[in-house]
């Protein structure tokens, strides 16, 4: 055998981009770059992905299965479709030409990501500012969201029940809010000392919200009682309805090129919203796919899948149930059998080597950058704890499935081992008994403010995720 063929060689997708493929790429990123600026939520995820959907020819479950009442002889195939759960998780499919049963393909990711969440009772006054007190919500480095403009994204239902979206920070004319760092000078004591983690402690995660006084007022808290004066004008919203309401505090401003070379994309929300993006680009391309082909978009990933709107929940098997129905037998039994026959990528981001860390990774099985899809057998931590570690089976289809296609792929895991870890929604879906392994694109500064990924790799990505859909 040649060497060539005996030796694994990382391959860089630029290499192989012609010069016809560049506007593709340009084009793909302008869009990719639209969709994570309007998505910074999973709700507002959830919203674009409906949106997209009904622009790409899908429609609500319940339309498929009022046609197919008027028509029994409705051919199905190539029916394309969505359900929403809850408007913060949404699964799109386009039924294939074999019935369901016979088995899917299926790529889920999510569309949350780590934020500070404001608390139930976010409203006080200190120093005579109005602050807004959060919560963050998975994994941050707390000083990544100091010093930074934050924009605020949510929803707000009142005490009559109605709902307020709220979008402030993200328009030019729109005010921004931050999160005050101490200034050097006086950092010495009180922060210096402290461990990098604490350099700002959750409480501190405090945000500065406004500073004129109600001179009127009899209130104590004369800033924070201008500052209700002001939501209630604007948005018709009083104290006590923050306790309903899911306001999110992200990092505000659009993503923006990255690189002389204009090749990277930086932005805040990429892990993993890129991947429900590639899965969405894949999915609408599809004609009639042989298998039915599903992306599911998740929430509550950060937060280990937790809730009903979460790959932990039983919307999943219950939305396969009603895709079942639609052919006609939703029997338990079937269930079952469908999701054992089921096959899926579990899309989520790698950690790809940083060039200011690279100690961290261990080179031989460290995705880079630009290498194309990155695929990975195993998750978890400290000897593969809380894992998903795919079949070997498996991965063998997947990886003939990239090759066959002539996909740029890489694979390895995240970091050395014991250096740290990390799980995604894989091993929710291996518990339903689907065959199931993680594939995504590689970013830089992962669950920072700022998130690095390559063009070459969405690109790659978003044909992977086709050739997977298309396979038989
Ligand atoms: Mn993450
Ligand atoms: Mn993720």
């Amino acid at each position: 055998m040649l060497d060539e063929e005996l030796t694994l060689k990382r391959r860089s997708v630029w290499k192989r981009v012609k010069e016809t493929d560049r506007d593709d790429i340009e084009s793909l990123s302008k869009e990719y770059r639209a969709f994570i600026d309007n998505a910074k939520t999973e709700r507002e995820a959830v919203k674009l992905t409906e949106r997209l959907a009904l622009d790409n020819g899908f429609m609500p479950i319940e339309e498929i299965e009022r046609l197919a009442n008027e028509n029994e002889d409705l051919d199905l195939s190539g029916k394309r479709g969505y359900i929403k759960n809850k408007d913060k998780n949404i699964v799109l499919f386009i039924l294939g030409r074999k019935s369901i049963s016979e088995g899917f393909k299926m790529v889920g990711s999510h569309v949350d990501s780590p934020r500070l969440d404001l608390k139930p009772n976010p409203l006080v006054e200190t120093e005579k500012y109005a602050m807004l007190k959060t919560h963050y919500y998975g994994g941050i480095k707390k000083y990544h969201f100091a010093n930074i403009p934050l924009a605020l994204h949510g929803v707000v239902f009142k005490r009559d029940g109605s709902k307020v979206d709220i979008v402030i920070g993200e328009s030019d004319n729109d005010p921004v809010f931050t999160v005050n760092d101490l200034l050097i000078h006086l950092a010495k004591k009180v922060q210096y000392e402290r461990k990098t983690p604490d350099v700002i402690k959750g409480e501190e995660l405090n945000i500065l919200f406004s500073s004129i006084p109600d001179s009127e007022t009899k209130e104590k808290s004369k800033t924070k009682m201008m500052a209700l004066r002001l939501l209630y004008e604007k948005y018709g919203i009083t104290e006590e309805d923050f306790v309903s309401a899911e306001i999110e505090a992200v990092p505000a401003g659009r993503s923006r090129n990255v690189g002389i070379d204009m090749s990277m994309v930086g932005g805040y929300g990429q892990d993993d919203r890129i991947c429900a993006f590639c899965s969405l680009k894949a999915l609408f391309e599809m004609d009639v796919p042989e298998f039915t082909s599903i992306a599911f978009l998740a929430d509550k990933e950060e937060i280990h899948s937790e809730g009903n709107t979460a790959m932990q929940s039983n919307f999943f098997p219950w939305a396969l149930s009603k895709m079942l129905s639609l052919q006609g037998d939703a029997s338990s039994l079937t269930l079952l059998d469908t999701l054992r026959r089921g096959k899926a990528i579990s899309s989520d981001v790698g950690a790809a080597v940083n060039p200011n860390f690279p100690k961290v990774h261990e080179e031989n099985n460290a995705p880079r950058m630009g290498n194309g899809i990155y695929l990975q057998k195993y998750s978890g931590s400290r000897g593969k704890y809380e894992a998903n570690d795919a079949n070997a089976e498996f991965v063998a289809e997947l990886r003939k499935i990239f090759n066959e296609n002539d996909i740029i792929w890489q694979a390895g895991e995240l970091g050395k081992v014991d250096e740290g870890g990390g799980g995604t929604i894989a091993k929710y879906m291996a518990r339903l008994g689907m065959e199931v392994a993680d594939a995504g694109p590689a970013l830089l500064s992962m669950h920072s403010s700022f998130e690095v990924a390559s063009k070459a790799d969405i690109w790659m990505t978003i044909k992977a995720f086709k050739a997977f859909y298309g396979s038989i």
